[in-house]
This record gives C-alpha cells, sequence and structure tokens, in this order.
C-alpha cells in the first residue's frame, strides 16, 4: 500500500493490525511540558518518519521498518471506554488533559483518514467529558474540528504542531512524509478562527541547519501571526544505534560540510543530547526572540488554571518558574520541590503548616506555595513568564 499525509511523498508501506490490552498511558507525575497526566500511541511506529524521529531509538522498540510498517490497534476504542469507566478504578481519574499522539506515531498520520481511530477517541473524550490536548504534524487534524471545537466548549482543547523551522524546502528533506509547515500554519490559522488554542513545539531544532537567529526568529514571527498561545523550545537528541545512524546518513547526503560540527556536539551520551555550551545558547537565543514577540515560552495559565488540581497546579507552576529562573541563569530549587510535592498524595491544602517538611521547600518556595493555594498564581510566575 502507497499513501501518506503529504501527497508528494509515496512510499510502499505495511500496516499491520493488532489487538492491544491497554492504550492509557498514566505517567508518574504530571508533564508540565503538555499539561497532561495521561497519554495514548493509537498506531505504533510512524508514516510521516522524520529524519530525526527519536522513535526510531531501539529503547522504544517500534518493531519493523521505521517510516515504512505502521501498527494499527484496532481495538483502541474498546479498550479505552473500559479503562475511562470509573467504575472500574480504585483511585479517580487525574485531572488534567488527556494527550492524544506524540510518543511513537503521529495520530494523524495517514492511516487514520481509514481507521478513524483518533476521531472516535476523541468523540469518547468528549461524551466523558475530558480536556484534551492534541498533539501531531498533520493537517488532517482539520477533519476534525467540529469535534474539537465541541470539546473545547464543553471541557477545553488544545492543538499543538510540532515544527523544527517553518521553511518548507528544510522540512521536505527531514520531515518527508508531514505537510510542510506554511500547509501547517494555514490549519493553525483555521483553528484559531474557531476560537482553539494552539501551540507550536519548535522540537527540534535542527543543529547548525534550523538553529540560525534568522531561522527561529522567521519561525516565532510567523507563528506569532497567526496567533499562536506559546512556543515551547526543544533541542535535538540523537541516540546511539538506529536513529543516530539513520540521521547522519541523511545529514551526510544533504549537508556533508556539516558532518565535522555534529561530531563536535554529539558525543553519544546516554540521552543522546548535544553539549549543555551549544544547547544552553541555543535556548538563551530562542528565549531573546520569543520575548521581542511577547510569546509565552510555556503553557499559559489561563488553559489550565481552572483544570488542575492543587497539587498538579502547584507542581505545574513551581517547573515553570524552575525553567524560567535557569534561563535567567539563577540556581532553582523549584523543580526538587515539583517532584516531591508530586508525589504527595494529601491536598497540600492539607499541609498547609506542614509545607516545610517536603524535601526541597525551603521559605521562599513555602511563601509561591501558600500563594498559589489562595490565589491559584504565584505574583513571581508571573513576573518571570512576562
Ligand atoms: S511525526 Fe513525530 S512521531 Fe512521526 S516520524 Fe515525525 S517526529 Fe516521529
Amino acid at each position: 500500500m502507497s499513501i501518506n499525509t503529504n501527497k508528494d511523498y509515496i512510499k510502499e508501506v505495511t500496516i499491520r493490525e493488532v489487538e492491544t490490552k491497554t492504550i492509557l498511558r498514566k505517567f508518574k507525575k504530571i508533564e508540565s511540558w503538555f499539561l497532561t497526566s495521561y497519554g495514548m500511541n493509537l498506531y505504533r511506529g510512524c508514516l510521516h518518519n522524520c529524519v530525526y524521529c527519536d522513535g526510531r531509538a531501539e529503547k522504544y522498540q517500534v518493531d519493523g521498518k521505521f517510516g515504512e510498517d505502521v501498527v494499527v490497534k484496532t481495538n483502541a476504542l474498546n479498550v479505552l471506554e473500559r479503562e475511562l469507566d470509573p467504575s472500574r478504578k480504585r483511585t479517580p481519574f487525574r485531572k488534567g488533559y488527556i494527550g492524544v499522539g506524540g510518543g511513537v506515531g503521529d495520530s494523524y498520520q495517514s492511516v487514520e483518514e481509514k481507521y478513524l481511530l483518533t476521531r472516535k477517541t476523541l468523540e469518547l473524550l468528549y461524551k466523558k467529558k475530558f480536556p484534551v490536548h492534541i498533539l501531531t504534524k498533520s493537517t488532517l487534524v482539520k477533519r476534525d474540528i467540529d469535534i474539537i471545537k465541541k470539546i473545547n466548549k464543553k471541557s477545553r482543547a488544545i492543538v499543538s504542531f510540532s515544527f523544527s523551522s517553518v521553511d518548507d524546502a528544510i522540512s521536505k528533506i527531514f520531515e518527508p512524509g508531514v505537510p510542510v509547515p506554511s500547509e501547517r500554519l494555514e490549519v493553525i490559522s483555521l483553528l484559531k478562527k474557531e476560537g482553539i488554542a494552539v501551540g507550536m513545539y519548535l522540537m527540534p531544532v535542527i543543529p547548525f541547519i534550523t538553529d540560525t537567529r534568522e531561522k527561529i526568529e522567521e519561525t516565532v514571527k510567523n507563528a506569532s501571526e497567526v496567533g499562536i498561545d506559546f512556543i515551547i523550545f526543544g533541542g535535538m537528541t540523537l541516540k546511539k544505534g538506529r536513529q543516530k545512524e539513520y540521521f547522519m546518513d541523511v545529514l551526510k547526503q544533504q549537508y556533508p560540510d556539516l558532518l565535522i560540527k555534529y561530531q563536535n556536539i554529539y558525543s553519544n551520551n546516554k540521552w543522546g543530547s548535544p553539549s549543555g555550551e551549544y544547547y544552553n545558547s541555543l535556548n538563551q537565543l530562542f528565549h531573546t526572540i520569543a520575548k521581542v514577540y511577547h510569546m509565552p515560552v510555556r503553557i499559559p495559565l489561563f488553559l489550565f488554571q481552572d483544570i488542575l488540581s492543587e497539587n498538579d497546579l502547584v507542581v505545574v507552576l513551581l517547573e515553570h518558574i524552575d525553567y524560567l529562573s535557569k534561563l535567567q541563569g539563577k540556581r532553582s530549587p523549584y523543580g526538587y520541590a515539583a517532584y516531591s510535592i508530586s508525589q504527595i498524595k494529601k491536598p497540600l491544602s492539607d499541609l498547609k503548616f506542614h509545607l516545610r517538611e517536603i524535601k526541597g521547600v525551603g521559605r521562599v518556595t513555602e511563601k509561591i506555595i501558600l500563594e498559589i493555594l489562595v490565589t491559584g498564581t504565584s505574583t513571581y510566575y508571573e513576573t518571570l513568564m512576562r
């Protein structure tokens, strides 16, 4: 079979239908980048075949030829319906968005046109009144605007797109199966006109190709013009093995002059991250540009303040403060405190007089937490977000 959401990219693909035992993945703590405590992969493997995709790395155990083989979990809806049934759960569902997409397969890759698993999942989440955060690179999401609007009205929806830049020519090399960025931006305009919040995950920025001041500025400017609500930035990891080998082969063909530069910043660490020095300067550059365009670099509070439990609200705000303080070169105790709080089951308002007993919570953090518990926000956080 030959299909893809980018109609110019034709590749023979193999589709395997399987029955799954589970769909919903519960995270150890709320993900403050996405505001999700649960996520799911309706498909395994991704026909978008992005050259840098870390789903190719061995640790994710995606069988077959990545980019050409995809597994469809045909009974996903029945399993999800069962998993979402509150009478079957010993502990209630955590509040927050349910993540649809990301992981090791785009929920709007071309097979979705035939199987409709994502659409049916959204219909179910609407019925069950869950807020939804969709992450995709595909314009196929346009098909589901009707149901996304209904979710947004009832319980709220965010649709986020990932980009490595807004350069169509570069995207054709590194994201061969995906609609080009200009088409993604058109769909974003459409979603915004329908009153739906839209985020951009500017990740991965590709070293020495999409990481220049001009390219990042062009992306942030375009995002701002179509009314994007926030941009979250991230660098590119290259894990040793299948992911790195595949990427380096393409780099060798398309940008042979860059090979040495890549060897200098990717030294095969366990996570495949580039050197800290390179990443920090890039993060600073992004942040400077985002400031010029008044672009929030974390999901803004109005999209989650009334959705999360008080503990998760504190965790997310402390993690956002942690990120923003570190960007300013400050030492930050907030990440550690956030992690400790994420492991506490009791509501923080019951522990108001014992906050300092929580690991990582000192006098200043205690003050911030108390303010969040009373007002739902923190003046320090708001200053940093400005
Ligand atoms: S769309 Fe996402 S999951 Fe699919 S290949 Fe690209 S990076 Fe990987």
